[in-house]
Order: C-alpha cells, then structure tokens, then sequence
C-alpha cells in the first residue's frame, strides 16, 4: 500500500502532503475538531480532522487510511517522537471497522485477565510493550544468528517427526498413518540430531529450534518451547566452548539492550556451588556465602551440633548482613521456615555492639560463635544463622533462606546480570525408585579422572558438563559428550539398558561413533527465559507470540481439540469413551 509510516514524521516535513494507514489509537471529539493518534507498526502520529463528520464516527481500533498535510502543532508532546507535528486530514477512508474492545490496547498494563488476553491474543499483541517484546525477541535471534555465523557455524533444521530423544520429559507422539499403530515422538531436544551432525562433519552446528516436552503442569513451562541449540567438533575442553558462548552472549546482551557484560564469567564447579550458595543455580548478584563450620563445632558441647558431625552431618552458616535488629518473633518465623524446608531447627546468633546474643551461646561458648562470625564473614550489625543435619537438607534450606532474606532485605539489585558457569554436575543420580539415572542425558562424557569410579560408586562420578547461570537462573545447559561406542556403551549399561534395548533405541547413533566420531561437545539455551529476563518480564508468556496456558492449551485457537472420527478412522485409532 502507498503509503508514509506514521512514526517516521517530524518536524521537517511540515507542509508536505502524505497518505497514511494505520489503526485508530486514541480518539477525542471536540466538536468540530477530532483528533486521532494513528498508530502503525513505526509509531504514533497526531491527527486532526476539522469539520469532517465521518470522523466522529471512527472507533478506536478501526483501521483507516488519511490523505492530510503536516503541520507543526502549537503544543508539542516531548513523549512522543513525532510530537512536533500533526497531520491536518483532507480525505479519510474507513479501511476496516472494529468491535467494541474487550479491553484497552493502549496501556502498558495489562487491563485484563491473562485468560481474556490469550484469548484475544491478537489485540494483546497490539499493545505497545508486546510489541517491544516481539521485536526484542527478533533482535536476540538476529543476534545469535549473526555472532554464529561469524564464528563459522552453520544452522541446520533437524527433524520434528523423529524417533524418543530422551531430556527426562515425556514424548509428545504422532500417529504415523501410513504405518498403523507406529507413532512418531517430537523431539525433546535435538541431541541426537546434533550429534551425528557433528560426526557428519559440520564441525560448529546450531539452530534455533522448536522441542517439545509432555511435562506435568509447572508454573512458566510450556510443552513447546525454543533453544538455541548447539554443537562443536574436536573439542576437548568445556573451556574451549566457554570462550565461544561468552562472546555470543556478550554479544547478545550489547545488540539486545546495549549492556556490556564482563567476561569471561566465573567458574563454580557444582560441589562447590552447593556448598558456598546451598543451590546449583547461585543468585551471584549479592554475598551471604554460606561457609562449613563442622570442624570448628565438632567438639563443642551444643549436642545438636556435635550428634550431626558425629553422624557425618555438616554444621553450617549463612551470615544475614545488617540483621542484628531482627525481633524474638521474626527469628521464631525463620526458624518456623527452616522446619518447613526439612531441617530439624536453625540457630541462630546476633552481633550487636553490646556483644554476641544467641540462645546457643551457653553451650557453645561466645568465643566459639565469635569464631564462627569470623570464618562465614559477619560482623557487628550481622545475624548468623546456623543449621546442622545432613549435607544436603543444610545446604538446600539454607540456600533458600540466603535467596529468600536476601529478597526481604532488598539486597537484590534487578538485573545486575550477574553470570557463571557450574561444572563438573554429578554424572548420575538416583531416580524416585532408587535407581541409577543420567542427571543431564545419557550421552554426557563421565570426568576422565572419574572413570575408573563407574562400576563401583557411580553416584559420585562427575561429569564433563556445565550449566550457565544469569542471576539465579538456569539459562543454559551442555556437555562434552561420549564420542566412543564401548564408553557409551557401558553409560547404557549402568542405566540398566540392555545392548538390545539400546541398540534399539539409540542404534543409529552408536553406529555413527563406530565411523570415525571426533571428541565433541555443545550447548542448550533456553531461549524464551532468556528473552524474558532482557525484556524485564516475569513470565515467558509475554516473550512468546502465541502461548499455552499452565495447562497446556492455546486459547486463541482452542487446540487441543477432538478431531473427527474419519481423521480417527485414517490412523487408525480409536478414543476410548472414558
Ligand atoms: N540437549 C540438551 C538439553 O536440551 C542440551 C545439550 O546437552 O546440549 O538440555
């Protein structure tokens, strides 16, 4: 369509004569005089009809075209780019009309229920922050595409009607109706695809790509989602990749919202992300490191402390600055939530300029908790919290307290962009049935030094694989993978998977690392997360066009849906009433 576009106006063009096309932003009627902000993908102009009556008949969200001259306006709106002008319209044409709205699609703020949004996706992604959403998300695939490029990757599409490629999720399947009773899976990932790639000989693969997991409802999941996927060829060394994923992600930062970040990133291997943030996925943006005080209370006399070091317990210390203030029924309540987060009891110890407070300190001795405020870093103004008990049940409550208290005591600064890489996760764990089970997938590379330990205690097997955390959250996952049959082979195993089993599940791939498969290794983005924390929002839905809702359906299109029975009666396959 002939047409200028509406934001591009300014105040050069005064006098000049253009046509126009847009939707009806805003609307006031004054009598004799309308104005209109038009608005199109560009931005929003000022409009002013004098005396044409069609005008007052216009709604907001009709869609017109306007013949008009540009005129400097007497009040200028600094707010908005085209602020120095207005169109005087001389023709108006009513292109398409609009219904009444359900909600406004002229305010920031959402002025409906996400349901009444979804359902009207296609006016919700009218509204301006929507569409800085969309255009954000473009110029982080832009981005990405770009920065790969450059560095001598190439994308390439892998199938979505393939065969079960396992992330721990369950299979979306495809009947396949031209082999009855077969089905196809969606791919959770790539990673077979990606393997054999590499092994192919496309030595630096990735592609931004669509997976598809059949999970139980999570807050913020959805059963489809998008990666960026990636993959390289002789590598050896996690630090290879590193050095290749930082400089995309700075790069990705700088063209997305102009925020140079320092690299290279920290490394944590996972033992010690436990230990020192009680988590995998440390908030770096603040302190509070947790430290281990088992060996200076192994031999005090507050029996809660000694009977878990006996037991081969930890006593451990989280150090909350400037918390010395907190009241008798504030640290009842955090004692409360360290029960709620299964651990026994939490004591605690306050550092005040009158000296050390603890109901602890009769057993302990104050010297022994001064000591302790020495080694976990808390000085006067401070509260140490202490928990004992196992390992893990310290680590994980008292990691949620850091993030927790951190929140209470505003210590968090919002999008510090603070980032890290966690290594050398466990290679296995254990499955809600206490048996042996992959913790990334069952083609990550054991640690080298970790080998001879797979027959006899796998459980503390590392693995070469990594995690690459933002502010707290997971945004990325990888590993170096097993590039050798008899080592894959003997993964499978341990996962209790028969030669035949695996033969039949993953033939393809071990018949590849027969012919020549180099050492590699690669990389997962969560793609909408990431995207989100650079918009700023709390929900991946607002950085994807069309989403699900927690339960999985789309409410603009109502899928999913009952088909009919002759779609049924092709695949064959039949719907059991109940
Ligand atoms: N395929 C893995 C995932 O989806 C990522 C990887 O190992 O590269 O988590």
């Amino acid at each position: 369509m002939k047409r200028e576009a509406c934001g591009s106006l300014r105040g050069k063009d005064a006098g000049r004569r253009v046509t126009l096309a847009g939707w009806v932003h805003r609307l006031r009627d004054l009598g004799g005089l309308t104005f209109v902000d038009l608005r199109d993908a560009s931005g929003i102009v000022q409009l002013v009809f004098r005396d044409l009556p069609a005008a007052r008949k216009l709604s907001r969200e009709d869609v017109i075209r306007i013949q008009g001259s540009v005129a400097r306006r007497e009040a200028p709106n600094p707010d908005l780019p085209t602020g120095e002008v207005e169109v005087v319209v001389e023709r108006l044409e009513v292109l398409s009309r609009s219904k009444p709205l359900p909600f406004p699609v002229d305010a920031d703020e959402p002025r409906a229920s996400e349901e009444t949004r979804l359902r009207f996706r296609f006016l919700d992604l009218r509204r301006e922050k929507m569409q800085r959403n969309l255009r954000l998300r473009h110029k982080v695939s832009l981005a990405i595409r770009n920065y790969l490029n450059g560095q001598g990757f190439i994308e390439v599409e892998t199938p979505y009607l393939t065969r079960s490629t396992p992330e721990g999720a369950r299979d979306f399947l495809v009947p396949a109706r031209l082999e009855p009773g077969k089905f196809y899976a969606l791919p959770q990932s790539p990673q077979l695809f990606k393997q054999t790639l590499v092994i192919s000989g496309v030595e630096r693969y990735f592609q931004i790509v669509r997976c598809f997991r059949d999970e139980d409802l999570r807050a913020d999941r959805q059963p489809e989602f998008t990666q960026l996927d990636l993959e390289m060829g002789f590598l050896e060394d996690p630090d290879e990749l590193f050095s290749v994923i930082e400089g995309l992600v700075a790069h990705i930062f700088r063209e997305a919202i102009g925020v140079e970040l320092d690299v290279p990133f920290p490394r944590i291997p996972y033992a010690e992300a436990m230990l020192r943030y009680g988590t995998d996925k440390p908030d770096l943006r603040f302190g509070m490191e947790i430290a281990d005080l088992s060996d200076l209370f192994r031999d005090c006399d507050f029996r809660v402390f000694t009977g878990a070091v006996a037991e081969g317990g930890v006593v451990r210390a989280l150090p909350v600055p400037g918390a010395a203030g907190k009241s008798r029924s504030e640290l009842k309540k955090l004692e409360e939530r360290a029960k709620g987060l299964s651990l026994g009891g939490l004591a605690w110890a306050k550092f005040t300029p009158e000296g050390v407070n603890s109901p602890i300190a009769k057993f302990t001795s104050e010297e022994l908790l001064r000591k302790a405020a020495e080694e976990a870093g808390a000085g006067k103004g401070d509260l140490l919290l202490l928990a004992a008990g196992p390992a893990e049940a310290a680590a994980e409550a008292l990691g949620t307290l850091r993030l927790e208290l951190a929140h209470e005591l505003g210590l968090i600064r919002e999008n510090a962009w603070a980032l890290a890489w966690i290594t050398d996760f466990p290679l296995f764990k254990l499955d809600e049935e206490g048996r042996i089970a992959s913790e990334h997938h069952p083609f990550t590379s054991p640690h080298p030094d970790d080998i001879p330990l797979l027959e006899t205690e796998p459980l503390k097997v590392r693995a070469r694989s990594y995690d690459l955390v933002i502010d707290g959250v997971e945004i990325a996952s990888g590993s170096i993978r097993i590039h050798r049959r008899d080592l894959q082979e003997r993964i499978f195993n341990l996962l209790g998977l028969s030669e035949q089993e695996a033969r039949k599940k993953f033939g393809f791939l071990l018949r590849a690392l027969e012919y020549g498969a180099p050492p590699h290794g690669g990389i997962a983005f969560g793609l909408d997360r990431l995207v989100m924390m650079l918009a700023g929002e709390s929900s991946i839905r607002e950085v994807i066009a069309f989403p699900k809702t927690a339960s999985g359906t789309c409410l603009l299109t109502g899928a999913p849906a009952e088909v009919d029975p002759g779609q049924l009666a092709e695949l064959p396959l039949e719907v059991k009433p109940d």
